[in-house]
């Protein structure tokens, strides 16, 4: 059984009333001023509600209206644990304490909130999940695993940056599969694909993790070299081309398969930045230089590693001039 707000308000001025009579009751006996009397006794009753009226209230309704205060309190700085002393639900609801109602009220309330903060949390980070593989998918070349060709010119500007700051030479070279063509007219395009995919696991296997490794184009890579110094680079670029060649890519069972790559790069030092306008159009230049190189190795017998400074003045000349009759 529960006691509402109003019963209990009625309930604790019988009480005062109750206190204030039997407390002013022996002086009922002289009974020979009644108005007077009267008097005192109202006084009386008003002095002892203003004592007791303040000791009652928490049991009428100002406890159960802390607790409240605390919970919302606690929903607003999102704590929903806070828990509230909830009499049970009686089977009329009219017959319910109000505040008790409110109590209830409040709990499913702070369910609720708990729940859908719980839903909206897992629901960001579902969104981050996928936006971290959306991000993923957009820089990465679908068949190989490599970056692409999108990742790979983002990357140079970032790469140039960083050569300016450093002033260490960076490396652009450009790989592409000689005759390539002819796995595909030999094996099928599936059997292409393969051949693409171990091929690009190789190189990856084959560089140093700093290294950046994108598929450019069909079968055609690049690879950004950092942190090496420039003497160095020669060398390691003719490695890496042994190994691909001595390579052998199984595209099923029974075939196994061998493939040579032509690898044209350009080294770019700090003096060569002072002369270039913009950071776009020197990254531009460079991979152009590089595939210069790689030019001049397809036109001579394939199968090789060139740098473009290497390269006879005529050629550059020669390329030069190609590159400004495109341009026009
Ligand atoms: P070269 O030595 O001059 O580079 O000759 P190549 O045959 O390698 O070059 P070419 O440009 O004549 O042919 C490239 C071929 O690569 C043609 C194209 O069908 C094939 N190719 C491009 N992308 C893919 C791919 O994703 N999968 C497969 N299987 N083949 C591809
Ligand atoms: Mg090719
Ligand atoms: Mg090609």
């Amino acid at each position: 059984m529960q006691i509402k707000i109003g019963t209990r308000l009625t309930l604790a001025t019988l009480l005062i009333i109750g206190l204030s009579f039997a407390l002013f009751s022996p002086l009922l006996r002289g009974d020979e001023d009644e108005l007077g009397l009267l008097l005192i006794f109202s006084l009386f009753t008003i002095v002892v509600s203003l004592v007791l009226v303040p000791l009652l209230l928490p049991w009428i309704c100002t406890r159960d209206l802390h607790r409240i205060q605390d919970a919302i309190n606690g929903i607003k700085c999102g704590h929903y644990d806070l828990t509230l002393p909830i009499g049970p639900e009686p089977a009329d609801p009219g017959d319910e304490y109000e505040l008790n109602r409110l109590k209830r009220d409040i709990h499913w309330m702070q369910r609720a909130i708990a729940l859908r903060e719980e839903n909206a949390w897992q629901q960001s980070r579902r969104i981050a999940a996928l936006n971290e593989t959306l991000r993923i998918e957009a820089i990465t070349d679908k068949l190989t695993g490599l970056y692409n060709a999108r990742y790979f010119w983002d990357a140079i500007g970032e790469c140039f940056t960083q050569h300016v700051q450093s002033g260490e030479p960076l490396t652009f070279v450009i790989l592409d599969i000689d005759f390539f063509k002819r796995i595909n007219d030999t094996y099928g395009h599936p059997g292409g694909d393969q051949v693409l995919a171990q091929f690009a696991r190789k190189l990856r296997a084959s560089t140093r993790e700093q290294d950046l490794v994108a598929r450019i184009g069909g079968e055609e890579f690049a690879l950004i070299l950092r942190h090496l110094p420039s003497p160095e680079i020669p060398a390691c670029l003719k490695r890496l081309h042994r190994e691909l060649r001595e390579h052998h890519i199984q595209i099923s069972p029974e075939t196994r398969v061998q493939i040579t790559v032509s690898i044209g790069y350009y080294v770019i030092e700090r003096q060569h930045l002072a002369s270039s306008s913009t950071l776009t159009t020197t990254a531009k230049e460079v991979v152009k230089r590089a595939d210069d190189a790689l030019y001049w190795v397809k036109n001579h017998g394939r199968n090789g590693v060139m740098a473009w400074h290497e390269l006879d003045h005529d050629y550059r000349e020669q390329r030069l001039k190609l590159e400004a009759g495109h341009a026009d």
